[in-house]
Order: C-alpha cells, then structure tokens, then sequence
C-alpha cells in the first residue's frame, strides 16, 4: 500500500489546476474555484452522562454554490481535518455539476470517534453541530448527509434541531433520513447500482456483452454488495471479492472461479461488510491474500473499498485482460497508477462518475422531502439510471471528441459547468 501521505486539498487543487489549464479559465475564475466560498470552524460542547464536558471541533465547508444550495456529507471521524473537509467539498462540487443536479458542493465534520461515544453522547454532538450553523445551512442554502461513521439516526437528530431552532417542518433540510421519516427507496441501492450503469454503457462502447464478462471486486460493503447485486443480474460473473477481517486486523480476497453467490457471502457478511473466513472455507470459497483483488484474470475491476488501493507500486499486477476499472471508491487509484492505466488503454470510469449514484438519490431525496410526495423504489431507480447514462454518454463523448482521458473529460465537463455559472451569474 502505498505510503507517501497526500495532503488532500493539495492534491484537489492541483486537479483542478490541470484543467483550469485546459480550459483557459482567467485568473479570477481560477481564485474563485480553487478555493472553499465559506469556511465554519467551531466548537461543539457536550454535557456527558457523568456531568463532564468534553468540547468536540466542528467542521463546515460551502466550496461553491453557484449551481444550486450546497451538497455534501457530514464525516465522524477522529483524524478528520479541515482540509481533508476543504478536498472532499471541492470534489462534491465537482460531482453533482458532473451529473447535472442542480446543487453545489460542500463537505462537513467532527473530530470524533462514535465507537468511544454513548448514544446520547452522539446525539449531542448532532445537535450542537447544527446549533453551530443553523443560520448557515438549510434546503435553500447548504443541505447535509451522513459520509463516513453517520447514519440515518444522526441525520434525523439533526433535523429535530434545525425544525425545533426554526419552529416548522424542513425535511428538505437533510438527507439520508430513515425511509418513512423523509427518507428516499432506493438510496441503498443508488450508490452500487449507479457504479453498475456506467459499467453497463462502457461495455456497450467497447461492444461487449455484459454475459461474457467476469470481474474482481475490493470491498463488500454498501457500494460493492449492490454493484455485485445489479451486474449479476445483468449476466455479469464476480469470481473474486476483497474485505477486511476484523478479527484478524487484515484483509482477505475470497475466490469462487465459477462465480460467487451473493446470497451465499451476504449469509456469512456481518453488519460492517466483513466476511467470515471459516465460513467461507466451507463453502468452498479460495482465501487468497486481500491484495489479490487486483491480479485476477478479469475484465472488469470494481475497487469499492477505500482510497489508494491501486498504486504504483501494484499498478503492474493488473492483467492485460482488463478492459474496464470502475471506481467505486472515492480516490482509489493514486495520481502514478492513473498514468500508467491511461498509457495502457484500459476503460477508467472515474469515482466522482461511477459513484455518483449516491448523492444523485440524495438529490432525488431533497426534491421528495420538499414536494413532501414519495416516489416508488422503481421510480427512483429508473430516474437514477437516466441520470447516470446521460452523465456517462457527455463524459464518454467528449474523451473520444478531445482525445481525453476518461478522468480529465470529466472533470473538464464538470469544472467548465460550474465556471459558466459564476460567469452567469457575474461573480467573475
Ligand atoms: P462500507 O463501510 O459499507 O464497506 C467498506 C468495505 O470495504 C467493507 O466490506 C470492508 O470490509 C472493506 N474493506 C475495508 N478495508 C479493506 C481492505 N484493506 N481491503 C479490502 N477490503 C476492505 O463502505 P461503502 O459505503 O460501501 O463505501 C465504500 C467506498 O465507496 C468508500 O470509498 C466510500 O467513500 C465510497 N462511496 C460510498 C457511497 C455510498 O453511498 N455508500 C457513495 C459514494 C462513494
């Protein structure tokens, strides 16, 4: 794995300076979009059960909103930074303008770890997050969801206190909520479903038959599990899947040449996505090293685990057979394992347009919560689909157009949609 340490933030912004290049943004557009619009630093303060106070740090950045109120997760975590929060703000401007939401990116967080916290203690730090920001957040301004160690209870918490500050129902407020309480059907799903879609159109441009492919996937989490689910049952054959053994504190790759079932690992999966190696023994599945994700002989790779999986160093065990990486993950692939997939011709569906499923159901959550009218599982999903294929077709068009890398041709659609606006709007 590789151990050189990113600064994030840097790194986004020299993403983002590669293609201001391309682009021949002017000065004042590059100024404006390299850096966060609004920046919230604060502290939250918790009574615990005991009666002692512990003051936890708080995060909110809005990196822009020219397109629409900001969009973007809510992270726990106790090595969050401020500019890890900055990176992931830009990359959800990036995202949502890519899939065509009309929305704009923003990213928040605590310093915290939820496995040492009581639930009321959770709670709390919630709602004082919300306290912190409730005059610079809400349906028309910033709009949150969980990300990393939140989930739909939090989401809901917060909620309570933004209606109780404002005295009214806002469920368009927030989302990731419980379905029932506001939440959207198929928000399980939209994230792996959505990776599958773009699969489904770059195997229709190489003009292969998804019934002939097979593929290895890195994590059997959310993402991967419903990715799994979809390109099954299009034909697809997964003969390998990676996670982490929490007993072991190592990851594992479980193999099954012939196929492996979903309904059969789901059977032996516990709730954080780990599979039970014993169990797995028995049912006659290969335990191979967790890194063995990457040299299997397939077509199609789904890294749908964490960031800088696939680096420099593992790059070259990627067999020649592979025709299509779909980025799952957020930041799979370091910058100098990119190189080399990009001079080897192998299809890259990049993470902020394979996985944008997510945050696209999310956006389908805001519109239900404010028109307060929920669609069908069916409805939803049939919306995301079109979403991500029409995404997919502008981003595969304009790399054959312009000769561009998959990655590039995306981030040139998405950071040239988010300039037009500020210049629209006449901010630059
Ligand atoms: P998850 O927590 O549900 O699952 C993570 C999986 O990765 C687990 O199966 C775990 O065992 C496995 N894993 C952890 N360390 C590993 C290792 N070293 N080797 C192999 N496997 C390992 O997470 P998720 O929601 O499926 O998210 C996965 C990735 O997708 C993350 O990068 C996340 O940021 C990104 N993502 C998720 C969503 C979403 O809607 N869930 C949306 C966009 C992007």
């Amino acid at each position: 794995m590789e151990t050189k340490n990113y600064n994030p933030f840097e790194m986004a912004q020299a993403q983002f300076d590669a293609v201001a290049d391309i682009l021949e943004l002017d000065e004042a557009t590059r100024d404006l979009l390299r850096n966060p619009a609004r920046e919230y630093q604060f502290s939250i303060p918790v009574r615990r059960e005991d009666g002692t106070v512990k003051i936890y740090r708080g995060f909110r950045v809005q990196h822009n909103d020219a397109l629409g109120p900001c969009k973007g997760g809510i992270r726990f975590h106790p090595q969050e930074t401020i500019d890890t929060v900055r990176a992931l703000s830009l990359w959800m401007t990036w995202k949502c303008a890519l899939v065509n939401i009309p929305l704009g990116g923003g990213k928040g967080g605590v310093v915290c770890d939820p496995h040492n916290m009581t639930e009321h203690e959770q709670e709390q730090v919630c709602r004082g997050w919300v306290r912190q920001l409730s005059r610079n957040v809400g349906p028309t301004k910033d709009v949150p969801a969980p990300d990393v160690m939140t989930n739909a209870s939090h989401m809901l918490w917060m909620l309570d206190e933004y209606e109780t500050i404002h005295g009214g129902k806002y469920p368009g407020f927030i989302t990731g909520k419980p379905v029932g309480l506001g939440g959207s059907q198929g928000r399980t799903e939209a994230t792996g479903y959505g990776v599958v879609f773009t699969i489904r159109e770059a195997l229709k441009e190489l003009g292969i038959r998804c019934e002939d492919t097979t593929a290895g996937v890195q994590g059997f989490g959310n993402v991967a599990q419903y990715a799994i689910q979809l390109y099954t049952q299009l034909g697809g054959c997964v003969i390998a899947v990676s996670c982490w053994d929490q007993t072991e504190q190592k990851s594992y790759c479980y193999r099954k040449k012939t196929g492996v079932s979903l309904d059969e690992l789901l059977s032996i999966t516990d709730r954080f996505g780990g599979i039970d190696k014993s169990k797995a023994e028995a049912l006659d599945y290969e335990v191979l090293a967790g890194d063995q994700w990457i040299d299997q002989d397939v077509d199609i790779l789904i890294p749908a685990a964490l960031e800088n999986q696939i680096t420099g160093e593992n790059v070259n065990r990627i067999r020649d057979r592979v025709k299509i990486i779909a980025e799952g993950a957020n930041g799979p692939t370091t910058p100098e394992a990119d190189k080399v997939i990009q001079k080897r011709g192998i299809f890259m569906i990049p993470d902020f347009l394979a996985n944008a499923g997510g945050v696209t159901c999310s956006y389908f959550e805001q519109v239900q919560s404010n028109m307060n009218y929920f669609w069908s599982k069916d409805e939803v999903l049939g919306k995301l689909d079109l979403k991500m294929t029409d995404a997919f077709i502008s981003v595969s068009d304009l790399a054959r157009e312009k000769n561009l890398y998959m990655r590039d041709a995306a981030y040139v659609i998405a950071i040239n949609r988010v300039a037009r606006a500020c210049r629209d709007r006449r901010w630059v």
